[in-house]
């Protein structure tokens, strides 16, 4: 059963037409890449699946349930979380902290258990603090992690981000480009962490601009052109495809 479906979604902005009636799924357990020009609406689709913006028309099932236009929190408790093309990384906070606050219900928000600090909420406080300092060590994160996130490179960044929305422990991650701006030794490194996380059972779709690192990492491509499904299949039918060539060297 799919994961994830998306059918005849349909999102303009003014005049143009971001999305024009896309429709696909996703199996649990894929490797999806997703790719296609400049301006091609990868990015609005993954804002339309993931809630930061509201299609015009269509619907979005997750895990078999209607989840069209659901908020990106609700989304994100119930396993679907996403990274952004720019990285939203709070440069005030150091490493560590910008870790920890990705946890999801941080127990302070809520006014009585923070007024009595609860035995409960001591524990679930030392459970977020060991996952995020498990994780910013498996992200051999640790030698940065009292820095400032703005002192970071782009690839430092990049993987920061990624330990963030695990702390979300998702079923579905999105990840729009995951490796833009990041100096090819982090960009295998990057690679190499998508994969395990996807040999462990995390179902993730990935935009990527990169053709060489997405078509040597993922199952399955999809190919957008305005708005559209152009093609879709393993990565070596879709490459030699000429509707594919033509889009790319039509750029
Ligand atoms: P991609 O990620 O494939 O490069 P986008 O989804 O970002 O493409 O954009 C698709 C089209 O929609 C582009 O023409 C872009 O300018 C337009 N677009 C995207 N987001 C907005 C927005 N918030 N407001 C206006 N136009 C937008
Ligand atoms: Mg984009």
């Amino acid at each position: 059963m799919s994961l994830l479906e998306v059918e005849n979604l349909v999102k303009e902005f003014g005049g143009l037409r971001a999305l024009d009636h896309l429709s696909l799924s996703v199996d649990r357990g894929e490797l999806v890449g997703v790719m296609g020009p400049n301006g091609a609406g990868k990015s609005t689709f993954f804002n339309c699946v993931s809630g930061v913006v509201l299609p015009d028309d269509g619907q979005v099932t997750f895990d078999g349930n209607d989840v069209t236009g659901d908020s990106p929190e609700k989304l994100a408790q119930t396993g679907m979380v996403r990274t952004f093309q720019h990285t939203r990384e709070l440069e005030t906070m150091t490493v560590r902290d910008n870790v920890r606050l990705a946890a999801p219900d941080q127990s302070g928000e809520h006014t009585i258990p923070a007024l009595l600090h609860t035995d409960g909420m001591k524990k679930q406080e030392n459970m977020v603090r060991d996952r995020a300092d498990e994780l910013i060590e498996a992200f051999e994160l640790d030698h940065l992690a009292d820095e400032y996130s703005s002192n970071l490179s782009g690839g430092q960044r990049k993987l920061l981000e990624l330990a963030r929305v695990l702390m979300l422990e998702p079923d579905l991650l999105l990840l729009d480009e995951p490796f833009a701006g990041v100096n090819p030794t982090l960009t295998r490194e990057i690679a190499d962490r998508i994969r395990a996380l996807n040999d462990d059972g995390m179902t993730i779709i990935l935009i990527e601009h990169e053709l060489e690192t997405l078509t040597e990492l993922v199952d399955h491509l999809v190919v957008l052109e305005q708005g559209r499904l152009l093609v879709e299949g393993i990565p070596d039918e879709v490459l030699s495809d000429e509707r594919v060539i033509e889009a790319y060297l039509g750029e």
